[in-house]
């Protein structure tokens, strides 16, 4: 759900938010202590609830912007933030030149939640806790200090995690020995977080421990995707799309039937294979394509009327970053990227296969 853009910066809200939102609305409207004693008509306590939880929205946004923002101010250019359960994530496009700006860029977001928890509860001392909009405000000063204390957690991808990266990569000059240490300490603040949960689930009996456990393991699946994606990078380093790309099993010449391409296409294994004229790339055929055949026999159609067209497909220079190439990959869910020259000659295929060689190769 996108909920519009605050300086240039596209904000992203997860399902997953509404949910949090609905219940700490309902949390504060029917369980906190200060609205009930406080003699306020049901309609008056929602009322309050829902401005104290978007207040607390604010607040996550608030943490994020300053992550996006000083990003931004150092080179580091930022397209969207996702607001979710966990908070929220600032999605930059690329990575902080030098441990100083990561370090920076990660800590001024539980910076502003600090600063916002000491003002929620100066406001709340000047109103006095009796009252319950002073209630309210010292229940969003604790909030966001809790928000400061759990995202300075050293487990990436939470920001004390970045920040122990940047410190480490400052201390040792080498980044990627600074990641995979830093990926061990997470995991292990991890590990410590689920034994937590789970000794107090058994001793308890209650369902707090629970969310422990998740949140455990969330940090785990995310920090070994972080240190993954940061080997890949590192093999990838200084390499262009010409290094990882494959020459492609078989192609279908311009003139073929569908009957003909298909029968191609079958014997590879039902992989998607290059449509050409000469050494011209028209195109990319695969299983999917047939579903617009239609009602023509296959027989008496051409492989080209079915085909995916060259335009409308995700396609690499020669010399583009080969670290640029994959992420493309990924992000697009494609199983291929051709790689073509400026008059469109086809040089090769970047393939998950021939991206999983060539990092294998560098190791
Ligand atoms: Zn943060």
């Amino acid at each position: 759900m996108r909920l519009g853009r605050i300086f240039g910066i596209q904000i992203i809200v997860n399902s997953s938010w509404l949910f949090i939102f609905a219940l700490v609305v309902w949390a504060l409207a029917s369980g906190f202590v200060p609205f009930q004693t406080a003699g306020l008509s049901p309609g008056a306590r929602g009322g309050l609830a829902v401005v104290t939880a978007l207040l607390f929205f604010g607040s996550v946004l608030a943490h994020e912007l300053a992550h996006s923002l000083l990003a931004r101010s150092r080179g580091v250019p930022v397209s969207s933030i996702t607001l979710f359960i966990f908070g929220g994530v600032s999605h930059l496009e690329g990575e902080p030149k030098n441990a100083p700006g990561e370090a920076w860029i990660a800590f001024v977001g539980p910076l502003m939640s600090l600063v916002l928890s000491g003002l929620f509860f100066a406001a709340s001392r000047g109103l006095g806790p009796e009252h319950p909009i002073g209630a309210g405000l010292e229940y969003l000063g604790a909030a966001n200090l809790m928000l400061a204390v759990f995202n300075l957690l050293p487990a990436s991808p939470l920001d004390g995690g970045r920040v122990l990266h940047a410190l480490l990569w400052r201390w040792t000059g080498d980044r990627l020995r600074a990641t995979r240490a830093a990926g061990l300490v997470g995991r292990v603040f991890a590990w410590i977080i689920i034994t937590i949960g789970i000794s107090t689930t058994l001793v308890t009996g209650t369902a707090g421990g629970l969310w422990l456990m998740f949140v455990g393991w969330y940090l785990l699946q995310a920090g070994g995707a972080e240190t993954m994606g940061a080997e890949v990078s590192q093999a990838l380093g200084g390499l262009h799309a010409s290094d990882l790309m494959l020459p492609p099993p078989a192609v279908i010449p311009a003139d073929a039937t569908v009957e003909g391409a298909f029968e191609q296409v079958m014997r590879f294994g039902g992989r998607a294979l290059p449509v050409m004229l000469g050494e011209r790339l028209l195109g990319l055929l695969s299983m999917r394509d047939l579903e617009r055949l239609g009602e023509m026999p296959r027989d008496l159609a051409y492989a080209t009327s079915i085909m995916t067209k060259l335009e409308s497909l995700e396609r690499a220079a020669p010399d583009e970053d080969a670290v640029a190439v994959v992420r493309r990959l990924a992000v697009g869910g494609y199983h291929q990227v051709p790689v073509v020259d400026t008059s469109d000659r086809l040089l090769g295929l970047v393939t998950r296969e021939s991206v999983l060689r060539r990092i294998a190769a560098a190791r």
